[in-house]
């Protein structure tokens, strides 16, 4: 069975950068599964899938455009110190999550100082090239409660 939309697609993938460093993997684990078509991967990675068939590897280079976006310099601000509690010990690579006119965002900590703290809320794989070497391990019809949910259930899909 190829690839098509509304069809339930297992993974197995692992993810670089063009440093060499490994981001992300299923290595070891369950394969990803998820639903075709549906947007819930990366569009590059996605449209690079249609048609192929389980037994199939492959290679998929990513440019910022179609994965994570590019880095939006008016996503990083500088926030008042005192614009956190007193008693949190603000450093950098701490997270948190705010509300922003685009609904709720999540930030990470860049820099600190004594009067002020720079956040930066791209995605931390925003402005990568990201470089996908994935194996299709089964490819099969998703159920009708698949198709309503837009999601896969069961092995590598929710649970509820
Ligand atoms: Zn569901």
């Amino acid at each position: 069975m190829q690839i098509a939309d509304d069809r339930v697609v297992l993974i197995h993938y692992t993810l670089t950068n063009d440093a060499g460093e490994t981001l992300d993997s299923s290595a070891g684990s369950e394969p990803l599964a998820y639903l075709h078509g549906r947007g819930n991967l990366i569009q590059g990675l996605e449209s690079k899938l249609a048609g192929r068939v389980a037994g199939d590897k492959l290679d998929v280079r990513v440019a910022p455009g179609d994965g994570y976006g590019h880095v939006d310099p008016a996503l990083t601000q500088s926030v008042p110190r005192s614009a956190f509690p007193d008693d949190v010990d603000v450093r950098v690579g701490m997270r948190f999550q705010t509300q922003s006119e685009r609904g709720p965002q999540v930030v990470v900590v860049t820099h600190v100082s004594d009067e002020s703290v720079r956040v930066d809320g791209n995605h931390p794989l925003a402005g990568q090239y990201l470089n996908f070497a994935v194996e299709i391990t089964d490819v099969r019809a998703a159920s009708d409660e698949e198709l309503a949910h837009g999601h896969v259930h069961g092995a590598g899909g929710h649970h509820h």
